[in-house]
């Protein structure tokens, strides 16, 4: 039993409108239940959600480590060489400043993958 605030009249839980008119808000023990089953499943999906966007970003960070490990061309081509009054182009040689660039990048990727792998970890917090 519930006291109507207006009337002061002893009424069931169940009934969500009193006969003097007073309207009870919805906080039986069900919608609480219901409310927090709710806010369970939205924690799983958020969950889901980011250990998804961890699993793309490993991906991405693999492609991109990949790219700049084998796709990445580091070198440069070396000064031209003039052979018995022919010129004969140098053979390519490693650049520092591409060589760099392709750490980095590859850097850059494993940075993704450890951060993505971080991600995959997410549990919803129950
Ligand atoms: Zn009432």
């Amino acid at each position: 039993m519930k006291t109507c605030p207006q009337c002061q009249k002893q009424v069931q839980d169940v009934v969500s409108r009193c006969e003097c008119g007073h309207t009870f808000p919805p906080s039986s023990l069900f919608n609480v239940e219901e409310e927090s089953r709710l806010e369970r499943a939205q924690a799983r999906a958020s969950s889901r959600g980011i250990r998804i966007a961890g699993g793309v970003l490993i991906f991405a960070g693999l492609a991109v480590a990949a790219w700049f490990a084998f796709g990445y061309d580091s070198t440069v081509e070396g000064p031209k060489q003039e052979i018995a009054g022919y010129r004969f182009a140098g053979d390519r040689v490693e650049n520092i400043g591409r060589n760099t660039t392709r750490l980095v990048g590859v850097n850059c990727g494993i940075g993704l993958m450890i951060l993505g792998g971080i991600l995959m970890l997410h549990r919803p917090v129950e």
